[in-house]
């Protein structure tokens, strides 16, 4: 609570760890404050403007600006009115119900596409099944979405997010030809997904890799204040991370920061999609875990969900098998605590519903070589949702943040 309160009162730029060309103006504690209130009336809702100011930090006046702010874009609405003995009585405010979101998350094995209110709480979902004719897959997704807006006539949309498996080169968006994109587990021309889906439903689309958008979606979501660094590490066939530092997502040249998944970890490993051998997702990806447990049982691996459940049913070789799968896990975020010294590593995936054995399997590793500073290491808050909520995060951010 104290960063937040310091925000207030023009505290020198040099509190906030922003890069230089931002921290000159005082937007970003501006949008900040925005965000903290919008999320305020969210998770509280319905609230006064009063208890607003006392559970934020914030002087009644800035949090008068704002709510008239956020009235007037109407993500916001005024609701019931508080009974008092005496005085004014208080009008409750309550986020717009009558708008919301679609968030599609793209994943190599399993395409989902939800409805959700701005709050992100999902309120319709459903699984797209992909034809396997590679110049099909965008016409049947843009298909599904527009049933799906079809399905959910009582409700206005304010865009559509889209989390993928892949590296976008966000300045070349306005391409015809599409986005250049990095997506080596993706056989399909992903990168014109977002002019596709635009021009069928005249709805603005944001696209992320997956992994950027898990780490939006902490700060967005979650209890972060936007302060400090965090990189998520989303573990499914492949194996991505996404790098929130001073106070924004670490994008890099073309926007390829973050393919920690194919820093080579082993010279005589075995081939990666990238093209590359022994990256450290050919031995810390489920497809990993999978492969252990076939060397090890001598018998085909089942998917890797119900690896995990014959793991948790004690299971000798799928637990051997996640034993490794998380010792290496726990190996590179050895090579990524010690290269950014996050104050957290936030895993996303299906090895979270196995946290109670994984966690401190890929904790032990990680720790098993010194480290100037360890960071926190936890299961991303929304567990096997967050991949979804990390597309409506995509969307709220560019909006209110
Ligand atoms: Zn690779």
């Amino acid at each position: 609570m104290l960063d937040k309160l310091e925000i207030r009162s023009n505290s020198p730029a040099s509190r906030f760890s922003f890069t230089n060309n931002l921290s000159a103006s005082n937007k970003i504690p501006r949008q900040i404050n925005r965000n903290l209130i919008f999320n305020q009336i969210r998770t509280r809702q319905p609230i006064s403007r009063a208890d607003l100011a006392r559970v934020s930090g914030l002087q009644r006046s800035t949090v008068s600006l704002i709510v008239e702010e956020l009235l007037a874009e109407r993500w916001i609405v005024e609701g019931s009115t508080g009974r008092l003995p005496r005085g004014r009585r208080p009008t409750f405010l309550n986020v717009n119900s009558q708008r919301g979101v679609l968030a599609l998350d793209i994943h190599p094995s399993q395409t989902t596409l939800a409805v959700t209110d701005l709050g992100g709480s999902i309120l319709a979902q459903e699984l797209i099944v992909l034809p396997a004719n590679p110049q099909k897959v965008i016409g049947a997704i843009v298909s599904a979405i527009r049933k799906m807006i079809a399905a959910n006539k009582d409700r206005s949309f304010d865009g559509i997010g889209i989390s993928l498996p892949g590296r976008l080169d966000l300045r070349l968006d306005k391409s015809k030809h599409g986005t250049s994109i990095f997506a080596p587990n993706i056989n399909w021309p992903i990168g014109r997904i977002k002019s596709r889906v635009e021009q069928a439903t005249c709805l603005p689309v944001f696209v992320d890799n997956v992994a950027n958008a898990c780490a939006l979606s902490e700060v967005w979501f979650g209890n972060s204040d936007g302060m400090h660094d965090l990189v998520v590490v989303n573990v499914s066939e492949g194996l991505g991370t996404g790098i929130f530092a001073n106070g924004r997502i670490l994008r890099g040249e073309g926007g390829s920061a973050g393919e920690f998944g194919h820093v080579q970890v082993d010279p005589n490993g075995l081939p990666c999609a990238c093209g590359s051998t022994g990256c450290w997702e050919t031995v810390a990806s489920n497809r990993a875990g999978m492969r252990y447990y076939t060397e090890i049982a001598n018998k085909p691996s089942p998917p890797f969900e119900d690896l995990l459940k014959l793991a948790e049913a004690e299971d000798p070789a799928a637990k051997q098998a996640i034993d490794r799968m998380c010792a290496a896990l726990g190996r590179g975020m050895h090579m990524i605590a010690s290269a950014l010294a996050p104050s957290e590593i936030i895993v996303v995936g299906d090895i979270t519903t196995l946290w109670h054995l994984a966690g401190p399997l890929i904790e032990t590793a990680m720790r098993r070589n010194p480290l100037v500073r360890v960071p926190r290491l936890r299961p991303a808050q929304e567990g096997n949702k967050a991949r979804l909520r990390s597309a409506v995060a995509l969307v709220m951010h560019e909006y209110l943040l």
